[in-house]
């Protein structure tokens, strides 16, 4: 069944790691942003009922509660599997969590990124871990039976002593999932840009090297899973059962609706990607098109997965070389049947998709 995805992308502060197109607009812009979107929603055709629905952003946590409301009332498939809402911490009231509650939300997905004071304030972040650990309580008082923290390896300043102290942050306050992410280094970012570029505003020249930020990563996957929280995506961490449903659509290639600026949607056969800036949103501008190459896709989006694919008779013979490579090179692990990416593949997962993408 499909999931969907609805976007808003405005945030109270521009975080000098992040490389989406959200940021700090202004409010005239963000009302009217409002308005276009449940206008878009309510004007859908709905060919199936959804399964699971997806606020992310940006900071949808930032939404009125009324507005959060007349969003979700346009959806149908009321009560959802899943319902998920990305939330900034530090400004969680109790008030909040029942009216997200109360639209429908079951799952709050927390971008924590780091429970150290000083890699937060380098940031921009505002929030503490005690004020993360009593948001978390408003929100199980609220019902909130699922909750994700989201954690970033390579943050400026952190050492293996700070990474540790995190992840025994994330011991202590027991979620369901955790999201691992490394630092994406790229011009998209301020962080990003000064570790190209060079600069001191940001911290760069206290960031983990690329080798220590593997590191970190791989000592949460040892850790977490010491915790009962096993990897079932690169980046994505589970107790049993509470995999995000939303989120293997998309690695599992099965279809959703996205709605705002830079949502992108996919009826099974067709990518659909709404207009990236607000400003174009908001004007009008049509949406892009473009056909999905399933097969290829398939394989490298279900690598993503611990499970990994099966590969049919077909695409065994297609990527029969790149295959056989990755098997001898310890990046892909066999079984006969399934294909998966082996710990260091992981780690180089990118160079073996870009592989199986180029054939
Ligand atoms: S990381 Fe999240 S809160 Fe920070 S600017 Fe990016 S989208 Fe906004």
């Amino acid at each position: 069944m499909p999931g969907v995805y609805i976007s808003y992308p405005f945030c109270a502060q521009k975080c000098t790691y992040c490389n989406f197109s959200s940021g700090v607009f202004p409010r005239e812009l963000e009302a009217r942003y409002r308005e276009a979107l449940e206008r878009e929603i309510r004007a859908h055709v709905w060919q199936w009922t959804p399964e699971t629905v997806y606020l992310g952003g940006g900071t949808p946590s930032n939404l009125p509660p009324g507005a959060l409301r007349a969003l979700l009332s346009a959806v149908p498939g009321r009560p959802w599997v899943e319902a998920t809402i990305e939330a900034a911490p530090g400004n969680i009231t109790s008030d909040a969590a029942h009216a997200w509650a109360g639209a429908g939300i079951d799952r709050v997905s927390l971008g924590v990124q780091s429970f150290v004071e000083k890699e937060l304030r380098r940031t921009g972040r505002t929030h503490t871990a005690p004020v993360v650990a009593a948001e978390i309580a408003l929100l199980r008082a609220a019902g909130m039976r699922n909750i994700n923290l989201d954690l970033i390896a390579g943050l400026s300043g952190q050492t293996e002593a700070s990474w540790r102290e995190s992840l025994d942050w994330v011991e202590r306050l027991a979620p369901e999932h955790v999201s691992v992410y490394m630092l994406e280094v790229d011009q998209d970012s301020r962080l990003g840009k000064e570790m190209l570029l060079g600069g001191v505003r940001y911290g760069a020249g206290d960031a983990p090297s690329s080798d220590a930020t593997a590191d970190f990563y791989e000592f949460a996957v040892e850790r977490l899973a010491a915790l009962g929280i096993a990897r079932y995506e690169i980046s994505n961490f589970a107790r049993p059962g509470f995999e995000s449903r939303h989120n293997l659509k998309y690695w599992k290639l099965q279809p959703y609706a996205g709605f705002g600026a830079d949502a992108h949607s996919f009826d099974g056969r067709t990518r659909h990607q709404n207009p990236e800036s607000i400003e174009d949103y908001l004007s009008g501008a049509g949406q892009v098109d473009d056909v999905a190459h399933l097969t290829d896709e398939r394989f490298f989006v279900g690598l993503r997965l611990s499970a990994g694919i099966r590969p049919d008779a077909a695409e065994w013979r297609r990527f029969a070389s790149p295959i056989r490579r990755f098997l001898d090179a310890g990046l892909l692990v066999s079984d006969g049947a399934t294909l998966r990416l082996t710990n260091r593949g992981v780690l180089l997962s990118n160079e073996v998709f870009q592989e199986f993408l180029n054939l």
